[in-house]
């Protein structure tokens, strides 16, 4: 029994598993999809092929078998098949990439060749693996081919990609990306995304990739910038996701990225000019409210900041003649900074070599759009830190003059470009104009306060004062004194001295006077040579007898200097007393004139007020009754003075001025009779005369065939305040279409400021009419900038005594260029009456006005020569 036996049961289980292991072999031998092929090693003979040897050389099995390598029609042309059998029994192992065979039916094959041999019995084998390798030649190719395609797809996509590793280094990259960054594909190759991102977006780009890798997202999106090759910024639109392994942990990443460049810029075109649009419209409308320099330039800087998002702001005003800092002010949170600049533009050193500096004597716009790496700045690091990265400095032009400059600072790059510079300029000149119309209105308003010639207060000024010292006198319950003081034979010295050695001797006064008072403004020019002093506590018991006559015995004593000349001076003086003779100033004022007055023609050097002195109504009777008669007898007659156009030299107009033809005494002035009449209401029944007898004459010359010229009347305030007038201009002075445009109203200056908001509707309703309107006597009055702009009038006359004044002083002639631009400003024609020289002719033409009225060109005259020597056939 086979089981019996251990040994035999042994050798039997053996051969069992030798048999199981052969067939196994055998299987894989046949099956194998690899051609093999064994030989035996001594005699060279082919022992055994394999099916799939059998298929791809076309042979059969007894084709092969018993045969050598060489006699096999496959290997038959192969030369060296005899030079590969030495070779493997020399050294066993033997190795062909590409060994040509050929098939049965005379097709060449291509195959890989290794062969090795083993002992198997005691016979040496050799073992042949073929293997085709034309099938992988042809996978190869159609990799080829389709990566091919891929590639071509990939660099023709209109977007820049690239496959990066999980370190963001770039694996691929296509053409688009390569045309976006600057950089060749091989560049690209050696880089990481954040090589060629700029600095401030590296952060955001790395926490989302680094999410990325984490699992945490599963793509991302984003708008980011990259820096190109030459250096220059790019805006990306960028897509990013994540290519996950065959276990689902991410491999590669897929970055896809859209050139926004053009879009992100005219976003922030866009968003810039926005900001700059709102500075503009803000600060315009801070021009037409704001009343003063200070306000100005503290609300402008405020509107930089805070409605343009700009980070700071800055206005820098310059002494114009000097060119030293006169005033800094500026907004925004870095006060370290601010404190900085402030004191480098205020050092005499530093100043001319800042931006602002420079933009002010260049007189143009500096910018610095990348202000770390300008040297021009000083302080370039520190800005840096607060965060400006550009700034501009314009520079505030008042006609031709650099008044100081306007500094905006801006947290971005390259903010300040063309179109921004362009508004920015349009604003500085806003600015310009404001500082220009303030500071004229400044001028005005002293004007209407203060003496040109000697800085003292004048009238209006100096009862304001007195009003308060009256009521601190009321509450004190003291006295309180008003001192007029008139120069004896001023009149004198000014005729043989001439007016500017007048002028500089009245100048002489008014120090003297403020010395020996103690306080200037106690004092006042009322008049030509007629001063004020107001002594606001009089003690019970003080002597003012006294105290009137030390002021006039020192003031005799003093010498005055004129031209290597002494002079000694002395005056007449009037006082008047609160509470004694008046209660409020215009009074005391009034009486201690009416002292002076009387102090005059009784030969005293000082006198005191009393009751008598205005009690003289005696003579006024006599002169209303001859106006009323001079009424009755149509004694009244207009002349007529011509109006000349500066640059054509035409006669453009004329004004009516009244006289009274009494048979008595001839033609007298309407100054000697006009108070009159408006003391007596007799004005407006002369007054509405006036107005017909020039609407008459207008319409004859006009029937006559004559060019037509605008006629000027001059209307009393009274007439104005009567609720009838309008209706009067149109019915009983018989104003219609023929006489539109015809008809002008000379209104004066003080009238008009004296119930302004009144008589705005009233002018409005009479240019209704067709009727222009003229303010007379400019700069006499009350003017305050603000109410001329809301002024419905035409025409603006300059007074005589400016025009007098213009030649003689430098002062004058600034007051009269100013009140000119001025009144042109605001779109108002220009009269300068009293023209009475050459020279003053050609001051005017020079400074622009538009017509002359005065005796170089004509006195007034009667219509019928005004209508000869000056009027004109159509
Ligand atoms: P006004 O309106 O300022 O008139 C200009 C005055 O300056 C006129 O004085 C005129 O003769 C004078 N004038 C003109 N050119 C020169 C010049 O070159 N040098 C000098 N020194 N004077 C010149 P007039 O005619 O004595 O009139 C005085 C004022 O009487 C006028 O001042 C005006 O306010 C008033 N007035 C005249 N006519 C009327 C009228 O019909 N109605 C009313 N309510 N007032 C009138
Ligand atoms: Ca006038
Ligand atoms: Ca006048």
């Amino acid at each position: 029994m086979l089981s019996d036996h251990p040994a035999q049961l042994n050798s039997d289980a053996l051969s069992l598993a030798l048999r199981v292991s052969e067939s196994r072999y055998r299987r894989l031998f046949e099956t194998a999809q690899d051609g093999i092929l064994l030989l035996n090693a001594n005699t060279a003979q082919i022992e055994d092929v394999n099916p799939y040897l059998i298929k791809i050389l076309g042979y059969s099995h007894a084709e092969f078998l018993g045969k050598k390598l060489w006699e096999v029609g496959a290997f038959a042309d192969w030369e060296e098949s005899k030079e590969l059998f030495a070779k493997l029994q020399a050294t066993g192992y033997v190795r062909y990439d590409d060994l040509p065979l050929k098939s049965k039916s005379g097709e060449s094959i291509a195959v890989e060749f290794v062969s090795n041999s083993y002992d198997c019995e005691g016979v040496k084998v050799i073992q042949c693996n073929i293997r085709s390798t034309t099938e992988r030649k042809q996978n190869e190719r159609l990799i080829r081919d389709s990566e091919k395609r891929f590639r071509a797809i990939f660099d023709q996509a209109p977007l820049a990609m690239a496959l990066l590793d999980k370190e963001g280094s770039l694996i691929i990259s296509n053409l688009p990306l390569s045309r976006m960054t600057g950089y060749s594909n091989n560049e690209l190759s050696k880089m990481k995304f954040s090589d060629f991102t700029y600095p401030e977006d590296i952060d955001k780009d790395l926490n989302r990739f680094n999410e990325l890798m984490e699992g945490k997202i599963p793509a991302y999106q984003m708008e980011k910038r990259y820096v190109h090759k030459d250096g220059h910024q790019i805006w990306a639109n960028l897509f990013v996701t994540v290519l996950l392994d065959d276990r689902g942990l991410p491999q590669d990443v897929i970055a896809i990225a859209e050139d926004i460049t053009e879009r992100k810029q005219a976003e922030i075109k866009i968003k810039f000019l926005t900001r700059v649009y709102a500075v503009l419209s803000g600060i315009n409308a801070l021009i037409v409210r704001v009343r003063n320099c200070d306000d100005l330039f503290k609300e402008a800087c405020r509107i930089v900041v805070e409605k343009g998002g700009f980070l700071m702001a800055l206005v820098v005003i310059v002494d114009q003649g000097s060119k030293k800092v006169i005033s800094i002010t500026s907004a925004g949170k870095d006060e370290e900074l601010l404190t900085m600049i402030k004191d480098r533009l205020s050092s005499s050193k530093d100043s001319s070599n800042t931006l602002v500096g420079l933009a002010m004597s260049g007189k143009k716009p500096i910018v610095s759009n990348d202000s770390l790496h300008d040297p021009r700045l000083a302080f370039r690091k520190k800005y840096a830190e607060s965060g400006v990265r550009s700034l501009v400095v314009l520079p505030l032009i008042v006609s031709v003059e650099t008044v100081g400059a306007f500094s905006l600072y801006a947290s971005e790059l390259d903010f300040f470009q063309d179109e921004e510079l362009n508004l920015l300029t349009e604003l500085a000149g806003d600015i310009s104009f404001a500082i220009d119309h303030i500071r004229k209105q400044d001028k005005l308003n002293y004007l209407a306060y203060y003496d040109a010639l000697t800085g003292l207060a004048n009238r209006t000024l100096f009862l304001e004062r007195v009003s308060q010292h009256i009521y601190s006198a009321l509450k004190g319950n003291h006295k309180l004194a008003m001192f007029f003081i008139d120069l004896d034979r001023f009149k004198n010295i000014n005729d043989s001295h001439g007016r500017i050695s007048g002028d500089a001797l009245l100048v002489q006064v008014a120090e003297w006077l403020t010395c020996y008072a103690g306080d200037v403004n106690l004092l006042a020019r009322v008049g030509a040579d007629h001063f004020a002093f107001v002594m606001p506590v009089v003690r019970p018991g003080s002597d003012l007898t006294q105290f009137v006559e030390k002021l006039m015995q020192a003031f005799m004593e003093h010498p005055f200097h004129l031209n290597d000349a002494v002079f000694r001076l002395s005056a007449k003086v009037g006082v008047s007393l609160f509470p004694n003779d008046a209660a409020d100033a215009e009074t005391l004022f009034k009486y201690a004139e009416a002292a002076i007055k009387k102090a005059k023609t009784s030969g005293d050097r000082y006198l005191f007020y009393t009751r008598k002195m205005t009690n003289a109504v005696a003579g006024k009777l006599t002169l209303e009754n001859q106006l009323r008669q001079a009424n009755n007898n149509e004694e009244f007659v207009l002349h007529y003075q011509p109006k000349v156009n500066l640059e054509t030299g035409k006669v453009t107009g004329a004004e009516a001025l009244i006289r009274w033809n009494d048979p008595l005494k001839g033609l007298v002035p309407p100054g000697n009779f006009i108070p009159m009449l408006e003391e007596t209401g007799m004005i407006y029944e002369v007054g509405r005369w006036a107005l017909r007898k020039a609407v008459t004459d207008y319409l004859h010359w006009q029937a006559a065939g004559f060019a037509a010229v605008r006629i000027a009347v001059n209307v009393s305030p009274l007439q104005l305040r009567n609720p009838s007038f309008i209706d009067e201009l149109k019915g009983k002075i018989g104003l219609d279409s023929n006489t539109q445009g015809g008809l002008e109203l000379e209104i004066t200056e003080s009238l008009i400021m004296a119930d302004v908001n009144y008589n705005i509707a009233t002018l409005k309703a009479i240019r209704a009419i067709g009727i222009t309107i003229a303010i007379d006597d400019f700069g006499t009055g009350f003017s305050s900038l603000s109410y001329l702009s809301k002024l419905p009038v035409d025409t603006l006359k300059i007074d005589r005594s400016f025009v007098s004044d213009m030649a003689a002083r430098s002062e004058g002639l600034a007051l009269v260029s100013t009140i000119i631009s001025l009144a042109h400003s605001l779109k108002l024609k220009v009269v300068a009456e009293g023209v009475e020289t050459e020279e003053q002719m050609n001051l005017l033409r020079l400074l622009n006005c538009d017509e002359i009225q005065g005796f170089l060109f004509s006195k007034p005259v009667p219509a019928e020569i005004f209508e000869s020597k000056f009027l004109t056939f159509l």
